[in-house]
């Protein structure tokens, strides 16, 4: 820990020389996109990224921070770390948001339309713009409060338009986009229309439609299905959540018996046997019988009505334990940026622009929110069902959430910033093992971890 003192001197003598350091001559090959992407923030902030600067990017040397002399000289079991707060500076000026590069202008239904142009669910809606082969997923807003979003993974996608199915549950209201960057969108100067979907259906049948592509393990919105049974009489409905690697069912729910034409929802947790289900690709597959138990419908047998080109099956989600943290475009430093980095760094920095919003990698409880001289303002949450704690570090102001609070994966926790001992704008992320950050665990390299969140974003 002492020798990262004169790293911590020497890069504070530097600071100011260089605030983006891009340069990825050590790094793996993975990181060349990654890489570029930080030349891209570079460049548009008008700042030559200079290697003569590359130590000293990120020095933070941070393994000094808290526990070090506070934990000491306690002589008993486990010492606890009581990082010492420090006075933070007064409040960081207000930061322009980023914006997403793609622009939306107009909304057209594509099929399975409605009155005056409204759209139905199961129909086809075509949004229009700049920038949309950029999109991620396309958000319906519906009313006010999240409770009735729905998002859908796009049909195509091309630089002028994407088409979207209209999920089940999609309500008239704003429809934004979320791009690559995991940057929402400005919404499209008007809302969508959506009315209740009309075309008939031969035969029993059933549509299943996920409410967001990708989901997230304590998530603040459970992951929630909608489907809806095309028959001329009440059904009894099976629903079960099936694992696509081996198509093993996971967990089901019997809701019993339900009307015809009339949409159902069910919520799953994550969770099966009470254990967090491990990432990856999973749908919802329903099934209707009779009084007697004799099958009528499957929505795994269910055609599309519209016999519309292939596209992403409206049942099927990914699953993440995880949502990277940072909500922009973003780049890994070389070398010293890495976890060790030669100087015992115990995290990873990951750089982005100053003012892009950082949200929790995995949901928790708050255990400390502070200002540190090295680490600027921070926050550490213990991560849900994990056993890992998760440190953010030179946030550019005090941490959105308290401690003691229950954070939920996704959850905005602040923007990335410089404040502390940080030169040039990046997120430090640590990860550290039971019992955890500077109480008795130990860091590991995050870096394996990140790189899997950012690409499955
Ligand atoms: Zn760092």
């Amino acid at each position: 820990m002492t020798g990262a003192r004169g790293l911590v001197a020497r890069s504070r003598g530097e600071m100011g020389s260089s605030r983006f350091v891009a340069k990825g001559a050590a790094a793996a090959v993975a990181l060349a996109r990654a890489v570029a992407a930080a030349r891209a923030v570079a460049a548009a902030r008008a700042v030559a990224p200079a290697r003569a600067a590359a130590l000293v990017a990120a020095v933070l040397a941070l393994a000094a921070l808290p526990g070090a002399a506070s934990a000491q000289g306690t002589g008993g079991a486990a010492p606890v770390a009581t990082p010492a707060p420090e006075p933070a500076p007064r409040s960081a000026p207000a930061l322009p948001p980023v914006r997403s590069k793609v622009r939306l202008s107009r909304l057209t239904c594509a099929s399975g339309c409605g009155a005056a142009g409204a759209v139905q669910p199961g129909g086809v809606l075509r949004v229009r713009g700049r920038g949309l082969r950029r999109t991620a997923q396309v958000n319906f807003g519906g009313a006010p409060g999240a409770t009735d979003d729905v998002a859908a993974s796009p049909l195509r996608r091309s630089r002028g338009f994407v088409d979207v199915h209209v999920p089940l549950g999609a309500v008239s209201g704003p429809v934004t986009v979320l791009d690559r960057d995991g940057v929402t969108s400005a919404p499209a100067p008007a809302p969508v229309a959506v009315e209740p979907a009309t075309h008939a259906v031969d035969g029993p049948a059933i549509d299943v439609d996920v409410q967001a592509p990708t989901a997230y393990f304590d998530a603040q919105r459970p992951i929630r299905v909608a489907y809806v049974v095309h028959d001329d009489r009440p059904v009894s409905v099976r629903v079960e959540l099936v694992r696509q690697a081996d198509g093993a069912v996971v967990t089901s729910w019997s809701p019993g018996v339900v009307a015809p034409e009339t949409p159902q929802v069910v919520h799953w947790n994550g969770l099966a046997g009470e254990r967090v289900q491990p990432p990856g690709r999973y749908s919802f597959r329903v099934t209707a019988a009779d009084e007697a138990g004799a099958l009528r419908a499957s929505s795994a047998q269910t055609e599309d009505p519209s016999g519309a080109a292939p596209g992403p099956d409206p049942s099927e989600f990914l699953f993440l334990g995880h949502q990277f943290p940072i909500r922009g475009p973003h780049g890994y430093g070389e070398y010293a940026a890495g976890f060790g980095g030669g100087r015992g760094h115990q995290g990873q920095d990951v750089f982005a622009a100053c003012g892009t919003p950082l949200v929790a990698a995995r949901g928790g409880l708050v255990k400390f929110k502070q200002y540190h001289s090295r680490a600027g303002h921070y926050l550490i949450i213990d991560g849900e069902r994990t056993g890992v704690d998760y440190a953010y570090m030179h946030l550019a102001a005090a941490a959105l959430v308290d401690k003691g609070e229950r954070v939920r994966t996704g959850q905005p926790i602040g923007y990335v910033g410089d404040t502390g001992a940080a030169s040039g704008c990046h997120l430090h992320f640590e990860m550290w093992r039971a019992p955890g950050w500077y109480s008795g665990g130990a860091a590991f390299d995050p870096l394996p971890q990140l790189l899997a969140w950012d690409r499955s974003a």
